[in-house]
């Protein structure tokens, strides 16, 4: 399973991808972790990356394409993978496209998050990020069971620094503007699936594994993804 989660930022794309890791082993990449990371380290991608992140603009193409490259070709990803917030224009889209027929293989689908800029705007300013193992948590959504703490490894949460009101409108319209040709080129390939974000979170899993499991039950489009046997878990 090959499998592009895309949409605007607080989505819940990340929530997502972090359940089918634990439920199903698949790897989560997400390349806003990757870079936060490279920033951390002062990497000389992290140096190269770190203004545009602080601003909310993209990370030029070429930067971000070469670490999902990558990052694709490690072996825990040879039997599938899920992408969280990458591609995000359409020349990332055609580049992984590329780089994957290069290695013998392709993208399943890209599921569109679909979801309203006032709830995307509640969600992001209640986000909260274990400053260790990068666990998400929302302070009334899905809040950890003692405040302030992770669940998993009870190190402090900490607000994401473009979590403020300023850059969150800035980068929902970054999304806006740059996002739409791509969603197009997956649309226009019979690639697209879309999911209403705007509901609880397992019922966003429950709809997902539809479109995985019993791909002539899904509603919003008539891509084609070969059934791979996931199973519907426990609830959140
Ligand atoms: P993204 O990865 O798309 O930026 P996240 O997964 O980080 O978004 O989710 C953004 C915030 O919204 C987090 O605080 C998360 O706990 C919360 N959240 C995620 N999915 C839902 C949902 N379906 N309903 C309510 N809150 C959610
Ligand atoms: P995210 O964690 O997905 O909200 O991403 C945080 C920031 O990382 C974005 O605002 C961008 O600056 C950068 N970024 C993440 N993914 C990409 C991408 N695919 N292309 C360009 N920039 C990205």
């Amino acid at each position: 399973m090959n499998f592009v989660f895309a949409g605007p930022p607080g989505a819940g794309k990340g929530t997502q991808a972090g359940l089918f890791h634990a439920r199903h082993g698949l790897p989560h990449i997400c390349t806003g972790d990757m870079l936060r990371q490279a920033v951390r380290d002062a990497t000389g991608l992290g140096k190269r990356a770190s203004e545009y992140m602080r601003r909310g603009d993209l990370v030029p193409d070429a930067l971000v394409d070469e670490i999902v490259r990558a990052r694709l070709a490690e072996p825990d990803c040879g039997d599938g993978f899920i992408l969280d917030g990458y591609p995000r224009t359409l020349e990332q889209a055609r580049v992984l496209d590329a780089s994957l027929a290069s290695a013998g293989r392709r993208l399943d689908a890209a599921v569109l998050f679909t979801i309203r800029d006032d709830v995307l705007l509640t969600r992001l300013a209640g986000r909260r990020v274990c400053s260790r193992c990068g666990m998400t948590y929302h302070v009334e959504y899905r809040p950890p069971r003692a405040a302030g703490r992770c669940d998993v490894d009870g190190a402090p949460l900490a607000q994401r620094k473009d979590d403020d009101a300023d850059t969150i409108r800035h980068r929902i319209g970054v999304f806006r503007e740059l996002t739409g040709p791509m969603v197009e080129y997956y649309r226009a390939d019979r690639r697209l699936l879309q999911a209403n974000a705007e509901r609880p979170i397992q019922q966003i899993y429950e709809e997902i594994c539809g479109f995985i499991e019993a791909p002539e039950q899904r509603q919003h489009s008539r891509a084609r993804v070969r059934p791979i046997g996931i199973r519907p878990a426990p609830a959140v």
